[in-house]
């Protein structure tokens, strides 16, 4: 093997941790919404990795900008400033909503809600936090304790902080027993406010929530859910922060997730499509008065690598190509997912449920006979196909993500897609 391949290198390793159970693609290369494994076989890449690949895998602009930033300068300590963060940072400005302008730049979400949770308690003075169950926060040790999906609880639980966050029920028929939209939001509103009072309201700092959950199953809020929760917080004093680290940056067809919905949070946490993966980077965009109450009270945090010089400059190339049709793209191909994976769902006894929102979405699959979801093999003895149906799509060369619980998998393309390419997907 030559010494300079790093391909070969790549596809010989053993010392790399990663779940020989998942059996990975080993991925070599990527070209616009593709990829390629060291064997030479080209996937559709419709999971853009984690979610994160929005602008696909060769956008020179990004490429030029992180470039040029690194020959510039490098990095700049997060403490001081430095021209490239002070842009985004104004661009972010711009694009989220009104209320929001101060960004705080850090390097993973599960960092950004961690900092996000941090300057509420600050803030709020109280404790807790609510999450909900079917949620996906991160995986660190403060992050993963606001994580509310079973399947990454079963895989931390022993190791996640464990005080401060408490769980409600997601606004999903199979918690509240209701198919009615609108009833469901009713519900789920009358729960949200019943945790809220018997956990003690003085004691609630925030409600941290994904604007369409992600990973656990890429399920929309039922219409009128988010007017119930942003009238419990202003109610009861507590902040609503969105995590927006999937929904952000034009997933669901708007800048921001909650940009879908008819309110305006206190927080937004992003990372991910930020740089559209160039580079990591995350961040917490507050209003003026959390930023300026959290600077006087000295409360001093930061990162080394929070806001990196060459992520900035990758995130304000990334911001650029955004705003250059690629939201456009989602709004206008959104149908075509829509419509296709509803075909899919009215054709397949198997699949019981198709639901998302711009280019995110879920499938969820149930036994035919019962109607019951499959067992999930990660934490549950019993049958589950759906991991064949992920496997025989990347035989037929593409790429789907699977959800937790995993009786779903999620279609996350990047939102370059165009309708061919979903066709071929679908
Ligand atoms: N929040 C949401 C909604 C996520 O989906 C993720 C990761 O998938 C995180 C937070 C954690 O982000 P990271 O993996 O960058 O720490």
């Amino acid at each position: 093997m030559s010494r300079h391949d790093p391909v070969r290198e790549e596809a010989a390793s053993i010392h790399h941790w990663y779940n020989p159970d998942n059996k990975p693609v080993n991925i070599a290369e990527g070209d616009g919404t593709s990829v390629r494994d060291t064997d030479g076989n080209e996937y559709l890449d419709f999971c853009s990795q984690l979610y994160c690949t929005n602008l696909g895998h060769s956008n020179e602009a990004v490429i030029g900008a992180m470039d040029e930033q690194a020959r510039r300068i490098p990095y700049v300590s997060s403490a001081k400033r430095t021209p490239v963060r002070e842009s985004l940072a104004n661009q972010l400005a711009q694009i989220a909503p009104d209320n929001l302008s101060h960004t705080f730049f850090s390097i993973s979400g599960s960092e950004a809600n961690e900092i996000a949770v941090q300057f509420a308690r600050e803030h709020q003075d109280a404790p807790t936090v609510l999450t909900r169950w079917r949620s996906y926060h991160g995986g660190t040790y403060g992050a993963g304790a606001l994580t509310g999906d079973p399947e990454t609880r079963a895989t931390i639980e022993r190791h996640a902080a464990t005080s401060g966050a408490a769980k409600f029920l997601p606004p999903i028929p199979k918690a509240f027993d209701t198919d009615d939209p609108e009833e469901l939001a009713r519900q789920a509103g009358e729960h949200l406010e019943f945790v809220i009072r018997n956990e003690g309201p003085d004691s609630i700092a925030a409600i941290l929530m994904e604007p369409v959950a992600g990973t656990s199953g890429a399920f929309p809020a039922p219409p009128g859910y988010f007017d119930h929760v942003r009238d419990l917080c202003d109610e009861y004093d507590i902040l609503l922060i969105a995590d927006e680290v999937i929904t952000g940056f034009g997933r669901c067809g708007e800048w921001f997730g909650i940009q879908t919905e008819s309110v305006d949070p206190d927080m937004i946490t992003f990372a991910k499509g930020v740089t559209s993966a160039y580079a990591p980077l995350a961040g917490v965009i507050v209003t003026p008065e959390v930023a300026s109450f959290v600077r006087t009270n000295g409360f001093d945090i930061g990162q080394t690598f929070g806001g990196h010089p060459v992520s900035c400059a990758a995130g304000s190339a990334a911001l650029d190509a955004y705003s250059d049709g690629v939201i456009e793209n989602v709004v206008e191909q959104e149908a075509t997912l829509r419509s296709g994976l509803q075909e899919i769902e009215a054709n397949h006894d198997v699949v019981s449920d198709v639901r998302g929102r711009g280019f995110l979405w879920g499938v969820e699959f149930a036994d035919p006979t019962t109607g019951d979801s499959f067992h999930d093999p990660r934490v549950d003895e019993g049958e589950n196909p759906v991991g064949d149906v992920i496997k025989e799509s990347r035989n037929r060369g593409v790429l789907f993500g699977g959800g937790r619980p995993g009786f779903q998998i999620i279609i996350s393309p990047p939102l370059i897609a165009n309708q061919d390419e979903l066709e071929q997907a679908l």
